[in-house]
């Protein structure tokens, strides 16, 4: 894990004060960006963070007040990146809250429906149940895990294996599962899928995360970009 950050260095890497305050809302707090943020200036707070200070994240430009967007960052997993609220941006490196467990790959001849010119790649997630960390919905309690291994096919092919090493990538940084409830089955403190889609059936189709889907890989290649997950961090 990268080494911990206090959360107002964060915001100030990040995002830069405007001199000129623009006429618009702050969508964190819907306040005008001329009135003050409704958040307090926490206690280990410098004098230079106030309810009136705005601020501009560098890359996209959108403008908080910054006293929110730290509100906002001290709400998340605090692990050193931001995302903005306007248009999604990542600044950093976003991680999330998956539990220990792993990942393995293998190689399977047989070809995908829809794909027939390959075979296919096979992931296997195991996650063994656990207790709560500090950055789960409950931490101490216990969480489960149903309908683990869970078994996940990609088509061998050029595009198919850039999924697979984002979705490497993605496991790293722990953004593949969850914990939380289950929207299949209602049940609370449970691993779940979180906002990375997978396809668990092979030859079949019974719960719709199957074959055949012209569209998944490039849908999966958003939903993980949406994470901050790009060929950019293969290059690395
Ligand atoms: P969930 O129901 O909270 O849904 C989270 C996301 O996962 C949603 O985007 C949903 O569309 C997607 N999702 C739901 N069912 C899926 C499935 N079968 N395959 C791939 N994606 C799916 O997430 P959850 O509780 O983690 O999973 C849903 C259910 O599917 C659970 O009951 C789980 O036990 C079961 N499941 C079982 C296996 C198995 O091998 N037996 C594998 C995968 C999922
Ligand atoms: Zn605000
Ligand atoms: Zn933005």
């Amino acid at each position: 894990a990268a080494p911990a950050q206090k959360p107002e260095e964060v915001i100030k890497k990040y995002m830069e004060e405007v001199p000129v305050v623009p006429d618009e809302d702050c969508i964190i707090c819907m306040e005008r960006l001329s009135c003050p943020s409704g958040y307090e200036v926490p206690a280990e707070c410098s004098q230079s963070l106030q309810p009136n200070t705005v601020g501009k994240l560098t890359k996209c430009g959108h403008t908080f007040h910054m006293l929110c967007m730290l509100a906002m960052y001290n709400n998340g997993t605090k692990d050193g990146s931001l995302q903005c609220p306007s248009c999604k941006m990542i600044y950093g490196e976003k991680t999330g809250t998956q539990p220990k467990g792993k990942m393995e790959i293998y190689s399977i001849p047989q070809s995908l429906p829809g794909h027939p010119d390959c075979g296919t790649i096979q992931i296997i997630y195991n996650i063994p149940p656990g207790i709560q960390g500090p950055e789960h919905p409950n931490p101490g309690q216990p969480y489960t895990c149903r309908g683990f291994p869970r078994f996940c096919f990609l088509p061998d092919n050029d595009k198919g294996r850039k999924v697979l090493e984002l979705l490497k990538v993605a496991w790293t940084r722990r953004l593949i599962f969850t914990v939380g409830t289950s929207s299949t089955t209602g049940e609370p403190d449970t691993v779940i899928w979180n906002e990375i889609h997978h396809k668990t059936e092979m030859m079949s189709n019974v719960s719709g995360h199957g074959y055949p889907d012209p569209n998944y890989l490039d849908n999966v290649l958003s939903e993980l970009a949406s994470q901050g997950v790009t060929e950019d961090c293969l290059k690395q």
